[in-house]
């Protein structure tokens, strides 16, 4: 069976994706697992543009089929920051505490209704023959006034999903997965990855 290679060195993301995708059999190994390759510059003005570029010029360098999964947090009151800049919004190499202090700071006296937002998860799959798919997956939500929880990863202690009380933090990964940006999106990609994996874009 061929392994699908995840072009992340992002621990969290890696464990969501593997945690729904070893369940059906399908293997995968992460940029933590393979020989370094060149870091692959974000500069793309979409997630959609982010993840198709991630995942076809991984897989042109490794040889694998490649899932690449660019998501992040667009803010309503921040006019979609940090969006595809929540990685680094409080600077390179920004660690996620600093990020959430940053949008606390910047959501600091906005009245509840206007702390709406939502993630975004954009996933492409492609082949080193050129062949690509992607999906997209969107989890809408509100900023919280403090942080919650200790599960996850990213602006999760901040983010309460439309219907719960609580934080994403403090879901269990399963529970999160059901309506989350990723968990959306990997109910779509899931038909394309098996496709790939049985060899159905193979020339
Ligand atoms: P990427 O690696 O460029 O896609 O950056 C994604 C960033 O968006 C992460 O580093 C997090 O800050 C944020 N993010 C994406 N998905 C999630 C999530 O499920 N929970 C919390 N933060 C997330």
């Amino acid at each position: 069976m061929r392994k699908l290679l995840i072009a992340t060195r992002n621990k969290g993301k890696q464990r969501e994706i593997d945690s729904l995708l070893s369940p059906l059999g399908i293997k995968t190994l992460s940029l933590n697992d393979i020989p370094p390759i060149p870091d692959i510059k974000e500069d793309g003005l979409s997630f959609i543009d982010n993840a198709i570029k991630k995942a076809q010029e991984t897989s042109k360098l490794t040889g694998y089929i490649c899932l690449a999964d660019d998501s992040g947090l667009v803010v309503d009151a921040l006019n979609g920051r940090p969006g595809i800049y929540s990685a680094r919004f409080a600077g390179n190499n920004a660690t996620d505490e600093a990020n959430n202090q940053k949008l606390l700071d910047l959501m600091e006296g906005i009245e509840e209704k206007n702390r709406t937002a939502r993630f975004v998860c954009a996933i492409a799959i492609s082949h080193h023959n050129g062949k690509m798919v992607y999906v997209e997956g969107v989890c809408e939500g509100k900023i919280d006034t403090r942080m919650r929880g200790d599960r996850g990863f990213g602006y999760d202690p901040l983010f309460v999903p439309d219907g719960f009380e609580q934080s994403f933090a403090q879901l269990s990964n399963r529970d999160k997965q059901l309506i989350s940006h990723r968990g959306k999106a990997l109910e779509k990609a899931v038909p394309l990855i098996q496709g790939f994996i049985m060899g159905e874009y193979d020339d």
